[in-house]
């Protein structure tokens, strides 16, 4: 993650994380189709904007939030997994969308952008609904599994957090989700680049990327314990419900 930090800061310009054809569309659907954008859930992407000028593209996009919503709304979540936290966009977006007895297990090694966050998490009084675990993703899954006994206890887990680790935390998340939950991945398109030829002149990052996502765009498409759905919003949303 580290070097992926430098190699993408050393950018002009932030990526854009959009397959629409064009700005304009992606400002109508924005500006027309979705004004109704939680109010913290505006404050906090507004704060991080300001705190995080390159890193705010982390958070998920409008659109994806809300399709993350309903989704959680629609299937009556109530314990999930967020993987990779950041300012908490994704997380907010989450625990706005749980009943009130609604409970989240939110890991992510870096506090500090957190703390960004969590002033508006509390304003919109859901607090009480997360757990923030500051630590590696892979240890607190696999503990979760040996020492916690939570397996296919969760109804909905999303993962954006290190692209490398994706393979290795469906392995676990598919104990840890109930059969008929929904396990989400965040970044499958990879800014379009998992199409693109290889080239030398790709930016380092994107090349990372774009291995990682490749392989677990394949892996899941044969993977007989899930039915699959990439859903074309943001950079790419793989929702995979566990069948078995
Ligand atoms: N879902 C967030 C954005 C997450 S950005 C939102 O929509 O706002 C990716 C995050 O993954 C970063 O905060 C980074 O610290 C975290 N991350 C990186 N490696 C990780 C790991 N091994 N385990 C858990 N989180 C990790
Ligand atoms: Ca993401």
């Amino acid at each position: 993650m580290k070097g992926h930090v430098k190699t993408l800061s050393g950018m002009a310009t932030a990526p854009e994380k959009i397959i629409l054809k064009s700005q304009a569309l992606k400002k109508y659907i924005l500006e027309k189709c979705y004004p109704r954008e939680h109010e913290q859930l505006k404050e906090l992407r507004e704060a991080t904007i300001e705190q995080h000028p390159f890193w705010s593209l982390m958070n998920v996009p409008i659109d994806e939030g809300l399709l993350l919503s309903m989704l959680l709304k629609t299937m009556n979540a109530k314990k999930t997994l967020e993987i990779g936290v950041f300012t908490g966009y994704s997380l907010l977006t989450t625990a706005l969308a749980l009943p009130a007895d609604g409970k989240i297990i939110a890991i992510d090694p870096n506090r500090e952008a957190y703390q960004t966050g969590l002033p508006f998490i509390q304003k919109a009084g859901v607090e009480h609904k997360i757990n923030f675990i500051e630590s590696d993703a892979l240890s607190v899954l696999n503990d979760l599994i040996t020492n916690g006994k939570q397996e296919g206890t969760f109804d909905f887990a999303f993962v954006d957090a290190d692209k490398e680790g994706y393979i290795k935390y469906h392995e676990l998340l598919l104990k840890l989700v109930k059969i008929g939950g929904i396990i989400a991945y965040d970044n499958t398109l990879w800014f379009g680049s998992v199409a693109e030829p290889e080239e030398d002149k790709m930016e380092e990052f994107l090349k990372l990327g774009k291995k990682c996502l490749t392989e677990l765009n394949s892996f899941l498409a044969t993977d007989p314990r899930i039915e699959s759905s990439l859903v074309s919003i943001g950079d790419g949303l793989t929702l995979c419900r566990r069948i078995c």
